[in-house]
């Protein structure tokens, strides 16, 4: 028996192959017949095209129900998928190409499958392993230099399988996918639970409040990084009324507020599922479906997955478990870095365990500060200061400084004009609860926290931004 990925997807589509898959916003729609009969000839293509078992095939192109046919088509012919992002620029891109060493690399997917409309569709779909891979994904890299994550057809297998069941997916869901889908949130994630359903997807190609809003009226699901929240509670049309027809929120790839939490749950009366993932892993740890949701907190390690906190209370979550990727592309020495000797996956995420067996994240390990030698978490500062009268949201990060290493520094989005005594207010208030080390000695002031495209704030930039604050 084969474990490609393409032949379970499939043997979920829906018997009357005439239902929909993609609803597009003007209305029309794609049926799962015509997904797989597209499927079929972009293989054949692909093989045309001198595409083998194990090759890669590089992509990157705007998001499309083409481009969704792409990446089916290469896990039907036994290749390897490698989405790359479409803000990527070309010097990016031939890094990656050098690194991945592609047979084929895709820049329109729409025009990809035009050329296919001729092709003979390839008819059975190659046999995998479990162990063989299904796709590298170019960590966001966020922090240092892109490493290729190596997941298996068995790795997206048994987290798609898994996260269908958990989050309670059935033939009668349609997902909301505004998702980019050149990363596992939008490509996994959201399209297997889809897929494993036979569930229709309401398809945008990116967030657009009116368009999401239009969409929730069909949608039972929707999956987003908390950006989406944010922008939909800005939004007064946004109202307990148009969200009734939804039976659940998925958020993660990057902090959920718990402001936003609270908020969300004020304006429409449903708690936002916070899950956590990677990459490296897929989906690591979710609220429960039933049962209470807690902001703040990522919920509990998903069955199968084990999880550890390393040395101590707080410190990096490590873990095992089916869908931790086998290693970084033709990266041995990062490979052998990042996991300890007993096999567990070093995150770098730093977080604890509560007695409950819940997950709650405190930051990223390179983000950890160390001010005077003594370990500053940023989440807790920007816990503190997002509650305060007037900042919007808060970033927290370490900058150079000539006695103490590093310093705490925040860099604020605020309601406030930003002066001077706003300034001190802010510091003066931190240090009635913090104790002094861990307390901004400065406090700027932006309009904007720059952000990569799944809203994780792009703390490396703003260390760099201010890393002469100190002199
Ligand atoms: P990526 O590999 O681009 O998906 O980034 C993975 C990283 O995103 C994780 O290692 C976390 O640092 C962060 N992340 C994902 N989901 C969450 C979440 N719910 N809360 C906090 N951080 C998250």
């Amino acid at each position: 028996m084969s474990d490609n990925l393409y032949d379970l997807l499939a043997s979920r589509f829906p018997a009357d192959r005439n239902r929909p898959c993609f609803i597009l916003s003007d209305g029309s729609e794609i049926s799962y017949g015509v997904l797989e009969a597209g499927v079929a000839r972009i293989a054949g293509l692909l093989i045309a095209k001198g595409v083998t078992p194990g090759d890669r095939v590089a992509v990157q192109t705007e998001k499309s129900p083409e481009a969704v046919m792409l990446y089916l088509a290469t896990l039907k012919c036994g290749a390897i998928f490698l989405p790359l992002n479409t803000a990527y620029t070309e010097a990016e891109i031939e890094y990656f190409l050098t690194d991945a060493e592609p047979a084929l690399f895709v820049r329109d997917a729409i025009a990809l499958a035009a050329e296919a409309a001729d092709a003979p569709p390839l008819t059975h779909t190659v046999v995998r392993d479990a162990g063989d891979l299904a796709s590298i994904i170019y960590t966001s890299g966020t922090t240092g230099r892109c490493k290729g994550a190596m997941l298996s057809h068995g790795n997206l297998a048994d987290n798609a399988l898994t996260l269908h069941r958990i989050w309670g997916f059935t033939a009668d869901d349609v997902l909301l996918h505004a998702l980019p889908i050149f990363h596992v949130h939008g490509l996994f994630v959201a399209l297997h639970c889809a897929f494993l359903s036979g569930a229709p997807m309401v398809w945008l190609p990116r967030f657009a409040d009116a368009e999401v809003l239009e969409g929730l009226k069909r949608a039972t699901v929707m999956m987003g990084v908390p950006t989406f929240y944010t922008r939909l509670l800005a939004n007064p049309g946004f109202t307990q009324a148009a969200a009734t027809h939804m039976r659940l929120f998925i958020c993660g790839s990057a902090p959920l507020l718990p402001s936003t939490f609270a908020e969300f749950e004020l304006r429409t009366g449903q708690r936002i599922l916070e899950r956590y993932g990677m990459s490296e892993a897929v989906i690591i740890t979710s609220n429960p479906l039933e049962g209470e949701r807690i902001a703040g907190s990522v919920g509990y390690p998903l069955p199968g997955v084990e999880l550890r906190i390393a040395g101590g209370e707080t410190g990096v979550i490590e873990i095992k478990g089916p869908s931790v990727f086998g290693g970084y592309w033709r990266n041995p020495r990062k490979t052998k870095e990042e996991f300890a000797a007993d096999g567990y996956f070093i995150t770098g995420d730093v977080g604890h365990q509560d007695a409950d067996g819940r997950v709650w994240i405190s930051g990223r390990a390179k983000d950890l500060i160390i001010s005077g030698g003594y370990n500053v978490y940023p989440k807790e500062i920007e816990l503190l200061m997002d509650e305060m009268e007037g900042i919007v949201e808060s970033a927290v990060i370490g900058v150079p400084h000539p006695d103490f290493g590093e310093a705490v520094v925040a860099v604020v989005i605020a309601a406030g004009n930003g002066s001077a005594e706003d300034e001190a207010a802010l510091i003066a208030a931190a240090r009635q609860t913090l104790a002094a080390f861990k307390a901004p000695k400065r406090v700027f002031f932006v309009g904007d926290l720059p952000r990569n495209a799944m809203g994780k704030v792009r703390k490396n930039l703003l260390r760099e931004r201010f890393k002469g604050t100190f002199g």
